[in-house]
């Protein structure tokens, strides 16, 4: 994620939207909070969900033999995100967007393969009716408490043998309120424009998910929408059809194993354009065509910026790049895989567009080919992003690295350890900006070539999957054959910000 402000955009409690924003005003106007106010997020949706209450929709007792799934995966953030005796395939999300009064109607396949003898598992929704379960075509039961809904097969699913689950479901999403200092995690919508920020636990909020980046699996989405608008999602367009009805539909397939926070789709006023970069790649953005001048303007050099961290990271991990802009001021952008998500606040913001756009697209490489294994590995992520900002302002604009990173240190007073922010504020500026630092300094101990190959092999060791702050350092010691517990220890743990590296 990329931030333009750092502080919390909304009360840290729910409030009506128009409240929200309201007391957000006023807390400008009286000068409590300091940034500016171009840097808020003044029109993000606020609103959040809370818990359904625990609901059984079924009477089924479960078989007798085999394991309940456990309904978390133990990340030490949020111990509840993922569940554990299964390992999800693909995800099959087959939605239409009703805009005339907010709500899906959708039906996600999961194909999973069990990794224990299972009588029942756990799969991550909220809020939502849900009216069908099945697991290979045939009708189970299923109960409903908070983030966790129990499948309840008719019979143990044995280890090692692949099973197909289909959750029909409706209703109007909520984003959710877990891990996120911006806003509500999960769905948005603003009227007839529909979108997901999902960082860290929204997938939930939109489809029944193994909701944490330890699985990842592939993805099809199947949009259907209104006549007169357009469905986007991760990876390529494969097919798009009218339906009887005169609705469209549109398929969009991701090829690549990909963290179910990333997974995406924007519904709205959109045109999409394809263009290819000097590497070869195929890009394709999509933006509402009263924007199309700015939008352009803002992802003009995105082909460049490929090239520019092929050479720096190595291949680019996925078959398609680009950015979807929503009508919408963020405040923030987002990496999701293949379709970083961008709101119109950054459209004419000049040098920190440019520098928004090079982090989202080194997200690629370092978040989403190689994800956190848990998200007290958030720096992981925003580290690697800001570091490539600077490699950016240094392959562009001739920027030492070096002197990016002394602005950035002599900036703020970063006291807080970003190799544990805490889950209330995943994405505070030390996250970012100590992180950055900390690549910095082990750069400065590593020496250069010891370094570059570091920034190489982090996504080709680990693609596809996910890694932890001990793997970097276990990495860069291997490449360096040096001791580095000292710049971890000082950087990533310590509290105190250490002094600049020379
Ligand atoms: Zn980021």
């Amino acid at each position: 994620m990329g931030r333009r402000g750092r502080m919390r955009a909304v009360p840290a409690a729910p409030l009506p939207a128009r409240l929200g924003r309201l007391l957000l005003l006023a807390a400008l106007a009286a000068g409590l909070v300091s940034c500016r106010a171009s840097d808020v997020a003044l029109d993000a949706p606020t609103t959040t969900t809370t818990a359904p209450a625990t609901t059984t929709t079924t009477t089924t007792a479960p078989p007798a033999t085999g394991m309940a799934g456990d309904p978390g995966v133990g990340d030490p953030y949020f111990p509840e995100l993922g569940n554990g005796g299964y390992d999800a395939l693909s995800y099959h999300i087959d939605l239409e967007w009703l805009p005339d009064n907010g709500s899906i109607d959708a039906t996600t396949t999961i194909e999973l393969t069990p990794t224990v003898d299972l009588r029942s598992f756990n799969l991550d929704l909220v809020g939502l009716d849900v009216s069908l379960v099945a697991v290979d075509g045939v009708d189970v039961g299923f109960r409903r408490s908070g983030r966790e809904m129990t499948v309840l097969p008719e019979s143990v699913l044995p280890a090692g043998e692949a099973v197909t689950v289909a959750v029909s479901y409706a209703g109007r999403p909520q984003p959710i309120s877990l891990g996120s200092d911006v806003f509500g995690a999960g769905w948005q919508t603003d009227g007839r424009e529909a979108y997901v920020v999902s960082e860290p636990a929204g997938a939930a909020s939109w489809f029944p998910a193994n909701d944490h980046p330890t699985d990842k699996a592939l993805f099809t989405f199947e949009l259907t929408t209104a006549p007169d608008q357009v469905g986007v999602a991760n990876g390529v367009l494969v097919e798009e059809r009218p339906e009887p009805d005169g609705r469209r539909t549109w398929v969009w397939r991701a090829a690549d194993p990909m963290a179910t926070y990333l997974a995406s789709i924007v519904v709205g006023d959109l045109v999409i354009e394809r263009t290819t970069a000097p590497t070869g790649l195929a890009l394709r953005d999509a933006y509402p065509p009263e924007h199309a001048a700015p939008a352009q303007e803002l992802f003009a050099r995105t082909g460049e910026m490929v090239a520019t961290f092929e050479e720096w990271f190595g291949p680019y991990p996925f078959e398609v790049y680009g950015h979807v802009v929503v009508d919408e001021a963020l405040g923030f952008a987002l990496e999701n895989q293949t379709l970083s998500l961008f709101g119109t606040d950054l459209l004419g913001a000049g040098g920190a567009g440019e520098r928004t756009v090079a982090h989202e697209l080194a997200h690629q490489w370092y978040g989403n080919a190689v994800s956190p294994a848990s998200w007290r590995d958030i720096w992981l992520n925003e580290g690697f992003a800001t570091y490539a900002e600077w490699i950016w302002l240094q392959e562009a604009y001739g920027q030492p690295i070096e002197r990016s990173a002394e602005r950035a240190h002599a900036g703020a007073d970063y006291g807080v350890a970003p190799g544990d922010p805490g889950n209330e504020e995943l994405f505070q500026p030390t996250v970012y900006i100590r992180g950055g630092l900390a690549l910095h300094a082990l750069s400065v101990e590593m020496g250069d070539e010891a370094f570059r190959a570091l920034l190489r092999e982090w996504p080709q060791r680990f693609h596809d999957s996910t890694a932890s702050t001990e793997d970097l350092r276990a990495l860069a010691e291997e490449l360096s054959g040096q001791d580095l517990a000292t710049v971890f220890d000082d950087w990533v743990h310590g509290t105190e910000l250490p002094p600049f590296p020379t």
